[in-house]
């Protein structure tokens, strides 16, 4: 250790990195060789060669680990990869919020304000509803809405409604972890108003039957469940309160664009849900985030409970949902404004001609074939991921490398880049690629070949 630390070779990485961190690095390095020789394997390492792995290893920690990637996946709503890009005005809010900021300051009068003041004229002006609360995500919306208004109280859900959306978000556990217990009525595919008028005939304390959007998954052929207004009217006639998890938080009808079956918030007000709960990331195309929206008296309740505390929004997010939500407000044209939804509503024309561009950048390149070619991108994010979109991609063969060698020197160059694999090809799907992204593109394929 001393040996290794006292060597010239290692002035440099003390200059860089201090001391302590050298000499913690190459006792990693030193653990993992004595492993490897007791288990029969390789020579003990130089100096020089543990020097180098330490060095390799600190420069690697120093780095951001964190980084912008083109992606080429042609998934809109690509959970692996942040979810929905920001709107530059998103961004802009963010970095002006950076520092100190009026957050939970009313300026006139010097006096405190509350941080969701920011929000509140904006969520209700955009969706209709009475109120609105902004938390940290979806999941965490869902969690307090039941803490607060089933306050233990059984909660009923259909058993076609059970899911599980990724990322460990499971509505049994949910549920469960808000204090109550689940009620499950009908059958996985069938439910009926007879099955909730059941349940509550069986357990008269229950308070709320809690509806969720399936997400990502599909029950189809002979399935049913009630209209969601015959089940607002059902739960009020029995004194319950409805609740939906609608996930993905379309508020512009997205039918017109060939986007069928993802219903706005907008509609579930209109049945009559009390409460509806959506994400910021997903359709809305803001910053992470969940959203609840309904009737005044029920946000409030949300609002005092104790967990909205330890699920608010940090400043960041705040700004950049307002100014997100303010992109959907007239005479602003969010389908133009909002990157998730201008990519999920663009002719796949526009698509085409940015595909165009990209093959002319990439033709001449000597080590690799590349054609256009039409496909397929999807809508993605849990909320509609089979969504399919008519969409134009590069597809690659590299004279060099296999589709899977030359994916990964795509992902590890120094813009990284995520296509797809489809049969020894490389896809660049153009549809989630914007067209001032077009250059770095091309560079960043033209290296990786
Ligand atoms: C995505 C989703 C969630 C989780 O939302 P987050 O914002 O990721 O916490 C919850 N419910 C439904 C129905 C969803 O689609």
């Amino acid at each position: 250790m001393g040996v290794v630390c006292g060597d010239a070779g290692a002035r440099p990485l003390i200059a860089q990195f201090g001391a302590e961190a050298l000499a913690r690095t190459v006792r990693e390095a030193l653990g993992e060789a004595r492993t490897a020789l007791a288990a029969g394997g390789q020579v003990a390492p130089t100096v020089a060669e543990l020097l180098s792995i330490a060095s390799t290893r600190l420069e690697a920690g120093a780095r951001e680990s964190l980084f912008p990637v083109i992606n080429a996946t042609g998934v809109v709503i690509h959970t692996n990869l942040g979810r929905a890009p920001l709107a530059p005005e998103a961004v802009a809010a963010a970095q002006a919020a950076a520092g100190y900021g009026n957050l939970e300051l009313d300026l006139e009068s010097g006096r405190r304000s509350a941080r969701h003041e920011h929000l509140d004229s904006l969520i209700t002006g955009v969706t209709g509803a009475q109120a609105g609360l902004a938390v940290n995500n979806c999941a965490g919306a869902v969690l307090l809405a039941l803490a607060a208004l089933a306050e233990g109280a059984p909660v009923i859900v259909s058993r076609g409604e059970l899911v599980e959306i990724g990322g460990g978000f499971r509505v049994p556990d949910v549920v469960a972890q808000s204090g109550s217990a689940l009620v499950e009525v009908g059958t996985t595919n069938r439910t009926h108003l007879r099955d909730y008028q059941q349940a509550l005939a069986d357990h008269p304390a229950a308070r709320i039957i809690l509806r969720t959007h399936p997400s990502n998954f599909r029950i189809t052929g002979f399935t049913s469940a009630p209209a969601l207004d015959a089940l607002a009217h059902f739960a009020h006639a029995h004194g319950l309160l409805l609740v939906e998890d609608l996930g993905g938080g379309a508020l512009v009808d997205l039918a017109p664009y060939g986007i069928t079956g993802e219903p706005t918030v907008q509609d579930s007000l209109k049945a009559g849900v009390d409460l509806v709960l959506f994400s910021g990331d997903k359709l809305l195309g803001g910053p992470q985030a969940g959203i609840a929206v309904g009737r005044r008296e029920l946000v409030d309740r949300l609002g005092r409970h104790p967990l909205a505390r330890a699920l608010r929004l940090d400043k960041l997010s705040v700004a950049a949902l307002a100014a997100t939500l303010r992109l959907y407000r007239p005479p602003s044209d969010p389908t133009s404004r909002i990157p998730v939804l201008r990519m999920l509503t663009e002719p796949v024309s526009m698509v085409a001609a940015r595909a165009a561009v990209l093959m002319a950048a990439i033709e001449a390149t000597p080590a690799l074939e590349a054609t256009l070619q039409d496909t397929q991108g999807y809508a993605g994010g849990g909320a509609m991921p089979m969504q399919a979109l008519p969409s134009r991609a590069v597809a690659i063969r590299s004279h060099r490398f296999s589709a899977e060698t030359f994916a990964r020197r795509l992902r590890t160059g120094a813009t990284p880049v995520l296509g797809r694999i489809d049969q020894d090809l490389v896809l660049l799907d153009l549809r989630t690629v914007a067209e001032a992204e077009l250059a770095v593109l091309a560079e960043a394929v033209q290296l990786a070949s």
